[in-house]
């Protein structure tokens, strides 16, 4: 396990134990595969990845936990309007953008650390403190591009 996937986990068993609640088996198998995913997903698609090798896991059992996981702040919830509530590990330092595609959807992630920085600098030089940020390019895809042409 590395050192960052520990941290997150204390971070929640610590938001636990705040909320008199306990760090049940299911929870930690939850946040396993969350942290495990390392990317963006949404709760169909981490229930179905869950149910493949836990088959006694429901649906609204990952549902609370991703909830529980955005209070405790260790997951973080993106809305990108297309009606899917997706989540991310809420890590700091680390932000992802996005690619959205407006003909079919697709929605493609990238990190840049330079963008990240430049903003920050931005906005410090203006005396402003960013706590959350959001990066969403709209446009089409490659292969939109390429059914079109
Ligand atoms: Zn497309």
């Amino acid at each position: 396990m590395n050192q960052t996937k520990q941290k997150v986990k204390e971070q929640f068993h610590l938001f636990l134990s705040k909320q008199g609640l306990k760090g049940t088996m299911q929870r930690n198998l939850i946040l396993d595969a969350f942290l495990d995913l390392d990317r963006s997903t949404h709760i169909d698609e981490l229930y179905l990845l869950l149910r493949s090798k836990h088959p006694t896991i429901g649906h609204a059992t990952v549902y609370r936990a991703l909830r529980l996981f955005t209070a405790a702040g260790v997951a973080r919830e993106i809305n990108l309007g297309d009606g899917l509530t997706r989540y991310e590990v809420a890590r700091l330092g680390t932000r992802r953008d996005y690619l959205v595609c407006t003909d079919c959807g697709a929605v493609t992630e990238f990190d840049n650390s330079s963008v990240e920085q430049h903003q920050a600098e931005v906005a410090g030089s203006m005396g402003f403190n960013i706590q959350s940020l959001k990066i969403e390019l709209r446009g089409v895809c490659n292969s939109c591009v390429a059914q079109q042409g």
